[in-house]
């Protein structure tokens, strides 16, 4: 495989802290380019973090050095990569002008921002299952009028602990779910030094979350038509998403309606044999088993399954029947890697594979 040249846009915070871990000796990758706000441009990796190291895992050598680029200076970060992975924190509209202003300047964006999820020309993949999606990219270049130049996204961190687990029971059409997530507070790209509010204490908000964690499953579980993607309209989804005092990992209960109600057998069935494109491609990210069932009561927990193949897996338990719903169970992923970077080096060696770097 050709190794490809990789910028970080938002390398300080977070999410790009964690493409730094990710992307280290990576098989199919190099950074070439890290950058983020003018206020650590200039600046060393190192000196540009400060003190702001947020993951419990040591900063890679191979950036401790590299200079911050201002993410503003196109030009500068132009002739250094064949494409971006952004994670940048402000506001939408800056986003998505930003990530356009790359694409038109010919870079490829695998974005983390939601600015872009909504458009029905950007494909929002989870590489296990909608790839079929990249086939939109054409119809995105037609419209930004570049040649190569594309925005892929990744959808937000807190569908991916049941949109996984309801998408290979697709076929018992589902038609109406209602989620409360329990989420992380890494979400919000802080830690508990940052946050220090969220210690001992829950927050029954988190801004805008609940909205992204109802439509987008629907983009997900949407078609190709005429070059664009056409949402699904069931199921409906109804969602409370609340943050609690853990580090990293979110956790989705979930009540399911289905037209056609499978049994316990067949959905246990249809979780243990689910695989995608990136299991099938053997692709670097792609862990071993998508998804995970336990029997015991007390799993999955956060702490000690959000880990499962390099956070890549998405767990399940507690599957059991409903005096309301037809079933309920738990679902549990890791926000800042499936979530979030993970999912966005995942997407990048599918979109490799396929030749849609080149
Ligand atoms: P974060 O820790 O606050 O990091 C923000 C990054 O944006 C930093 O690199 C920062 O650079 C940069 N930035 C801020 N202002 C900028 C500007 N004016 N121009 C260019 N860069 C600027 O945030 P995060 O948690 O990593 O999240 C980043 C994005 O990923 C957000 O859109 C978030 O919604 C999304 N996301 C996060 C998660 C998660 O689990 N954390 C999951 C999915 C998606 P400086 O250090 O120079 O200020």
């Amino acid at each position: 495989m050709k190794k490809y040249r990789a910028g970080i846009v938002g390398a300080t915070g977070m999410v790009g802290q964690r493409f730094a871990v990710l992307l280290d000796k990576h098989p199919f990758f190099t950074v070439t380019a890290i950058a983020a706000s003018p206020r650590s441009a200039g600046k060393t990796y190192t000196e540009a973090i400060d003190g702001r190291w947020k993951l419990d895992i040591p900063m890679p050598n191979y950036i401790k050095d590299m200079t911050v680029i201002d993410a503003n200076d196109i030009d500068a970060i132009k002739p250094l990569v064949d494409f971006v992975f952004c994670a940048i924190d402000l506001p939408k509209a800056e986003v998505r002008e930003l990530e356009e202003k790359y694409a038109k300047a010919e870079i490829i964006v695998v974005s983390n921002n939601s600015a872009c999820r909504g458009l029905p020309d950007v494909p929002m993949l989870i590489p296990e299952i909608n790839p079929e999606h990249t086939a939109v990219i054409e119809t995105q270049k037609k419209r930004l009028g570049t040649k190569r130049g594309y925005i892929a996204v990744k959808p937000n961190c807190s569908i991916q602990s049941y949109v996984p687990l309801i998408t290979p029971l697709l076929e018992y059409e589902p038609y109406e779910m209602v989620v409360t997530t329990y989420q992380a507070i890494s979400g919000a790209g802080k830690t508990f030094a940052q946050w220090p509010e969220m210690i001992d204490n829950v927050i029954p908000y988190i801004g805008g979350e609940e909205e992204k964690s109802e439509k987008e499953p629907l983009k997900i579980w949407g078609k190709v038509e005429d070059g664009v993607i056409k949402n699904a309209s069931l199921p409906v989804i109804t969602t409370q998403c609340i943050r609690v005092p853990v580090t990293n990992g979110h956790l989705a209960a979930v009540f399911v309606k289905f037209r056609k109600n499978p049994t316990k057998e067949q959905i246990l069935k249809a979780w243990d044999e689910y695989e995608g494109e990136p299991q099938r491609l053997r692709l670097p990210s792609a862990p071993e088993k998508f998804l995970t069932y336990f029997e015991e009561d007390n799993r999955p927990q956060t702490k000690l399954d959000r880990d499962i193949y390099g956070g890549m897996g998405v767990t399940a338990g507690r599957l059991r029947e409903d005096t309301v719903y037809d079933w309920k169970f738990i679902g549990v992923s890791h926000n800042t890697l499936r979530g979030a970077a993970g999912g966005a080096v995942l997407s990048a060696e599918y979109l490799a594979a396929k030749g849609l770097l080149d």
